[in-house]
């Protein structure tokens, strides 16, 4: 396994992490035995979040006794200083631990970012946790490039997740900046929230990309790891073969894939199309029905309140069937 520093937070993490959003499909004893497999292996990166509802719970009580063989990140969508400090408590509580290396704050939009660095904000209370030594760094997660640009100007950001892959590279530049201000970059939705399938492909992707400090493919089985651990050890550039195949993922994906670029907005009716998209994702490729529905109940503006204007699908530079796909989203999440 080769390893990397992650940026100026000098930690030393396997090139290969894990992403833990799929095991709330498992359970606590499969958990265990997974983070074992991968003690065994040389993973050390552990990605998980306060908002992927058991998740941190079964790694905590899956690390029991192995707690050292891991760097852990996890992230919350708290803005204030007050929910922040009470998400971290939670955090350190569920994953049985007195450290967490990585906190990050999860997801925010340009609006949220303000408030997270305002007085009273989320960063006092991660820089305070900082401070007591009840996290060790600090970075920042986001689906948009406008968010991803800012945060390399911010200087206590010390790394960023953004998603990276086959059929999302819009973020390839700004991963070359995280090199140049040493942030550390962790690639995110390696598989594309599932719509890629060969996921040796998918890694080897974006593995051969140096700048990408570390790639968290969501496992829930043993028998995933070896396939990926391969894929991300093997330095090889592609192959003429693999960029051909590369070619038809994103010929196959290209008119089919939301990127999140946001581009689309303002919705006439106020919908949030690339948050309806991301959470149907869930549901329809990685079978996480309560999970998506939970977080889909969260919008405001629901896709079965579409009029159908098509003013977004002028602004997509994917020219994506925006009013058939919403269509399709409402039936599935029931409203
Ligand atoms: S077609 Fe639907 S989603 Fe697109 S802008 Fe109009 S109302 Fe919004
Ligand atoms: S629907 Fe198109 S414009 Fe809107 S976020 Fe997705 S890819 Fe971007």
């Amino acid at each position: 396994m080769e390893y990397r520093k992650l940026g100026k937070t000098g930690l030393t993490i396997s090139r290969m992490g894990f992403g833990g959003i799929p095991i709330q499909r498992i359970d606590a004893e499969g958990t265990r035995k997974l983070l074992h497999e991968m003690a065994d292996k040389g993973i050390n990166y552990i990605d998980t979040a306060r908002g992927y509802t058991v998740s941190e719970e079964y790694l905590g009580y899956a690390m029991e006794g192995i707690r050292d063989k891991f760097v852990v990140a996890t992230k919350s969508m708290a803005r204030t200083k007050e929910a922040m400090a009470a998400d971290i408590e939670t955090s350190l509580r569920n994953l049985r631990t007195d450290h967490i290396e990585l906190y990050q704050v999860h997801n925010p939009s340009m609006e949220q970012l303000d408030q997270v660095t305002g007085k009273d904000g989320a960063l006092e209370a991660l820089m305070e946790a900082r401070e007591a030594g009840k996290i060790g760094h600090i970075g920042l997660t986001c689906h948009s490039v406008q968010v991803f640009e800012r945060a390399l100007e911010l200087e206590w950001v010390e790394t960023i997740m953004f998603p990276y892959n086959i059929v999302e590279n819009q973020g390839e530049d700004l991963i070359r900046k995280c090199t140049e201000k040493n942030v550390g970059f962790i690639a995110m939705k390696p598989l594309a929230g599932g719509a890629i399938e060969d996921a040796s492909l998918a890694l080897r992707y974006i593995c051969a990309n140096k700048n990408v400090t570390v790639v968290i493919p969501g496992m829930a089985e043993a028998g995933e790891l070896d396939e990926n651990i391969q894929a991300c050890e093997d330095e090889k550039s592609l192959t003429e073969e693999e960029l051909k195949k590369i070619e038809d993922v994103k010929k196959q994906l290209g008119t089919d894939f939301c990127r999140r670029c946001n581009y689309c907005a303002p919705c006439t009716v106020g919908i949030n199309i690339p948050s309806v998209f991301l959470f149907a994702g869930y549901l329809q490729r990685y079978n996480l029905a309560d999970w998506a529905k939970d977080r889909y109940s969260t919008l405001a503006v629901k896709a079965s309140a579409c009029v159908g204007c098509g003013e977004c699908e002028k602004r997509c530079p994917y020219h994506l069937p925006i009013r058939e796909k919403l269509k399709k989203c409402a039936e599935d999440m029931g409203e």
